[in-house]
């Protein structure tokens, strides 16, 4: 099969202007090439696409692409066209005389890829041509055909007709995400019993991780609005958790300059839609979103995402913070954790009907953002993943927590406890702590305690990231069925009578830095730029570059990064390529492309180097 190897390849190199696969790619092609089955599950952004993609140009027939998502399919099938691959899609977007038009196309053998919806692919192939030549049938997002898996889909659940109607076709499975039982579903479901399975890791070493604690809502603004000039024209998403907290933090910030658009369910369709295409174009670069948005999207130069709030779990928050970077540069994901996040999920957990369930992964959730170890060390292993060493990409891991013996602490904080009865929660608690005249602490007498204000040197944040330390390490709970009240374990109660010690992680309100990036506030990036370009890139080159690219995405009704990734124009920006020839060698850049764009890029390249030529 070396002659295979040979073929994929300069099939890659025409059609994608890439030269080499990535990890498990060319296994998984060369696997449905000679006939079997398989499920591939590959993180975002690690190629799962060109699986499926090239199979279809060496084969004689059709690839069958089955999608449940509309834009994405869209989105896919501009992208192959670009290249110069022919592709199509059903849709229920498409009239019927279009759809039936793809259709004959297939079976005129014009069409490489055809995507289409499961229901569709469902009803449609029976009435299909036997003779109907196709090479293989690939299932999208197939996690969706599993109860175990956290997006269930009931048109999936039908896909095992696909097999019985194409016996003899190979079936390559493929998602993001699927732990063990939902990787068993996946090859029942779809009647493929032996597919061989293909692993890549989970790991998105590109995404820094931060998260930072403990602050009150207008500090957690001031911290977003930081983030995002650092970002400046960077396309990136803000997480929230429910539709209100998405208007208003698209409010405060369009009231600060900052323009950003809230997204969720209950906008009417096509405002939505209208949405989606202003940010996927490139026309609107900030989105406060609750969790519907970034499905199905499929832009590759999202470069942040922020979580208001904790998610609910780790598999959402890592499927979240995987929208970015998907171009494979550097990407910044910054979450927020708060106690009172804690508390709102809590009580969404309590609501459903999977509690217990809920509540565990709530609690893993918790220990992720309160860690003090490498927090991708923390996610890997929570996937199941060996990773044995620190990734130096994370908050923890460039700012390692200081420890020091936190017992004196500890016991200010449960001392105050025991003499309110154990009857206050957590906001009370700091306030007595810190000697607070609020009303409510004077009219309960709390004023009068002998621990009132002893915590007054430490700042509420610093008083708020403690107590959760101190609930995380079991010294506290929270009696969800007393008013949140705030009680002293058995453990707490050792540490309180001086039996035992504890040590905490020393909180830097200051340093704690959101984005790893150390810059002080004054040292703020400029404005207008729009990545952190790599060495050797000409930062105004790229910017004429994007200029380029969006005139040409503009005319032709594509997203700019169908024409070409910021990726590519950062090489383009590096190598400043004025021949056909030059440009035509590019990473990235494919065949048809050249074709297509060379003169443009060039001569926008050739100006840019004459102009400054002058100014020297
Ligand atoms: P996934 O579907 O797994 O999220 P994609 O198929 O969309 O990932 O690929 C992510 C990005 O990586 C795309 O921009 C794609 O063109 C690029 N890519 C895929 N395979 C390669 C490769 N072998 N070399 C370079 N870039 C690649
Ligand atoms: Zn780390």
């Amino acid at each position: 099969m070396h002659g295979l190897k040979q073929k994929a390849l300069a099939v890659l190199k025409r059609f994608y202007g890439y030269d080499s696969f990535h990890p498990l790619q060319y296994q998984v092609i060369e696997h449905v090439m000679q006939g079997g089955d398989a499920v591939a599950i590959m993180p975002t952004g690690g190629g799962k696409s060109l699986c499926f993609q090239i199979p279809a140009l060496l084969s004689p027939g059709c690839v069958i692409v089955v999608s449940p998502l509309l834009a994405l399919m869209k989105d896919q099938v501009d992208a192959l066209i670009a290249n110069g691959i022919p592709a199509a899609s059903v849709n229920s977007m498409q009239t019927e005389a279009q759809n039936r038009n793809v259709i004959d196309n297939v079976c005129a053998q014009n069409v490489k890829l055809l995507y289409i919806s499961p229901e569709r692919l469902l009803e449609d192939m029976n009435k299909w041509s036997q003779d109907l030549a196709v090479s293989l049938i690939a299932i999208d997002e197939a996690h969706c055909i599993s109860h175990w898996g956290h997006d269930f889909r009931p048109e999936y659940s039908q896909l095992f007709l696909v097999k019985e109607r194409f016996p003899g076709v190979p079936i390559l499975a493929l998602t993001a995400t699927a732990d063990r039982l939902t990787r068993i579903d996946i090859k029942k479901q779809l009647n493929i019993p032996d597919a061989k399975l293909f692993i890549k890791s989970l790991d998105r070493p590109n995404i820094s991780l931060s998260v930072v604690s403990g602050l009150s809502g207008k500090q957690k603004l001031g911290r977003i609005v930081d983030f995002i000039e650092k970002h400046n024209g960077q396309s990136g998403i803000i997480y929230c958790l429910s539709r209100k907290n998405t208007e208003t933090l698209a409010h405060n910030l369009n009231v600060l300059g900052i323009r950003a658009k809230a997204f969720h369910a209950g906008l009417p369709t096509s405002e939505k839609l209208k949405i989606q295409q202003e940010f996927i174009n490139d026309d609107l670069a900030i989105i406060c979103a609750t969790i519907a948005f970034g499905m199905g999207i499929d832009k590759s130069n999202i470069r942040w995402i922020i979580h208001s709030n904790m998610p609910k779990n780790i598999e959402s928050y890592y499927q979240e913070i995987g929208r970015a970077g998907r171009d494979g540069l550097k990407a910044d994901a910054l979450m927020f954790y708060s106690f009172g996040d804690v508390k709102t999920l809590m009580s969404f957990a309590h609501d459903s009907g999977q509690t217990l369930v809920e509540i565990e992964k709530l609690n893993r959730m918790q220990q992720f953002a309160e860690a003090t170890v490498c927090r991708r060390r923390m996610l890997l292993s929570y996937f199941n993943e060996r990773y044995d060493h620190d990734c130096h990409n994370c908050d923890v891991c460039n700012n390692p927590p200081d420890r020091f013996d936190g017992t004196a602490l500890c016991q200010m904080a449960m001392s105050a406890m025991a003499r309110t009865g154990q009857n206050v929660g957590f906001m009370t608690l700091i306030d007595i702590l810190r000697g607070s005249r609020k009303s409510e602490i004077v009219a309960k007498g709390y004023d009068k305690i002998k621990t009132y204000g002893v915590g007054r040197d430490l700042s509420q944040a610093m008083w708020n990231a403690y107590l959760l330390q101190m609930l995380q390490l079991g010294l506290i709970y929270i009696a969800y069925e007393d008013g949140d009240h705030l009680k002293i374990t058995d453990f707490g109660n050792e540490v309180l009578y001086g039996r035992s010690s504890v040590m905490l992680s020393r909180f830097y309100y200051e340093n704690r830095v959101t984005d790893n990036n150390k810059k002080p506030k004054s040292t703020r990036v400029k404005k207008g730029r729009s990545l952190d370009l790599e060495d050797g890139v000409d930062e105004a080159l790229f910017d004429v570059l994007r200029g380029t690219r969006s005139a040409i995405a503009k005319a032709a009704g594509v997203p700019p990064y169908v024409v070409f990734s910021d990726k590519v124009l950062m090489i383009m920006a590096a190598e400043k390529p004025t021949t056909k020839a030059q440009f035509a060698t590019l990473y990235g850049v494919a065949e048809v492309k050249t074709e297509r764009y060379w003169r443009q890029f060039t001569s926008a390249i050739s100006q840019y180097l004459s102009q400054n030529a002058h100014k020297e």
